[in-house]
């Protein structure tokens, strides 16, 4: 850990030491991580993910922190904040003979990438303002909402691959399907991606990104500690009705209450293994019934 402290400086890069993770999270949960690292741009955030590398350090990428789990004990190893990574980035529009594409860093807030599209009149990107991630975490995911997925505009992504090589990739080499792409498997940092987004009418984007918006605010306990959505939906079928049919709407489990159906909100202190044992218990009994499968993995477990 010195030898990267170390490298650290002399790099310029800025860190934290047993910096609480509960703070870099939507569900507010999570003990500290030994060492949180702010790289301020691309170069810097490959230099950190080969510093720990070198040193031998485990590290974890973290995005905005809104589809993550963190243990109660804490990272041994270096929290990686890629989102810091966009204060130093910018965004980029080119064309060529097949369209128009806008570039962005991985740290980039989602919002900001949708609300940037919009004031260059770009249709394309409406169904993801909302989701409460950055652009790196969303390519992970394959987030989407409203009928829409990140693999639709998706060109290419670039990533640091496991080994260190700098990679440009197709979109379709990625394996993009329902809430998956190959980065969920292949250990690389994802730097930065461009969209393939066609030109529309500024009032109608902004029309339909508000209605998205408010359909969330309607809908959803945004002001709840949650990761949003808590299982993925089977096929030919829908969590929230799943649940339903199993008689657990608002069930409570101590202080955790089922949230606007598929969300799991938490007023106060929460810890992983009771969140994450009170997701798995509501899965099993509703599998019993309707075979509804839990959705997400467990990160606060996976942690590289
Ligand atoms: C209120 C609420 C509503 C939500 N609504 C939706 C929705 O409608 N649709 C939807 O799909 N999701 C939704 N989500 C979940 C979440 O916003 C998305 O999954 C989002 O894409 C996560 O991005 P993030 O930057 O927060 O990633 P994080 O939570 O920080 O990380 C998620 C995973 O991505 C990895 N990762 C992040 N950045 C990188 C990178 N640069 N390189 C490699 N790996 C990386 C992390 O290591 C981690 O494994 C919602 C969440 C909340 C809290």
């Amino acid at each position: 850990m010195e030898q990267l402290k170390q490298q650290l400086q002399a790099a310029g890069i800025l860190y934290k030491e047993n910096e609480p993770l509960s703070a870099h999270c939507t569900f507010r949960i999570g003990g500290p991580a030994d060492l949180f690292v702010m790289p301020r741009d691309e170069d810097q955030l490959c230099q950190t993910v080969q510093f720990c590398k070198q040193a031998e350090i485990r590290y974890y990428l973290l995005g905005n922190g809104s589809n993550i789990l963190f243990a109660d004990e804490g990272f041994r190893g270096a929290v990686i904040d890629v989102s810091a990574e966009a204060a130093g980035m910018g965004l980029s529009i080119y064309q060529n003979a097949d369209g128009d594409y806008i570039s962005a860093p991985a740290g980039l807030k989602l919002s900001e990438l949708c609300k940037f599209a919009l004031q260059h009149g770009y249709t394309g990107l409406e169904f993801a303002y909302g989701i409460p991630g950055t652009v790196g975490g969303a390519v992970y995911m394959n987030a989407g909402a409203y009928g829409g997925e990140m693999k639709d505009v998706l060109e290419a992504v670039s990533y640091l691959t496991a080994d260190g090589r700098w990679v440009d990739s197709e979109a379709s080499e990625l394996d993009f399907s329902y809430r998956h792409s190959a980065f969920e498997e292949n250990d690389a940092c994802i730097l930065g991606a461009v969209f393939h987004l066609e030109k529309g009418d500024p009032d109608a984007i902004k029309a339909r990104m508000n209605e998205l918006m408010q359909k969330r605010i309607d809908k959803q306990p945004l002001d709840k500690p949650s990761a949003g959505s808590t299982f993925k939906r089977p096929a030919g079928a829908f969590a929230a009705a799943l649940i339903d049919q199993c008689g657990l709407r608002g069930y409570r489990h101590g202080r955790r209450k089922r949230q606007a159906l598929r969300f799991c909100g938490e007023p106060g202190r929460c810890h992983l293994c009771r969140c994450a044992g009170f997701v798995r218990r509501s899965a099993r009994h509703c599998k019993g019934k309707n075979r509804l499968r839990s959705g997400k993995r467990d990160p606060g477990r996976e942690i590289r």
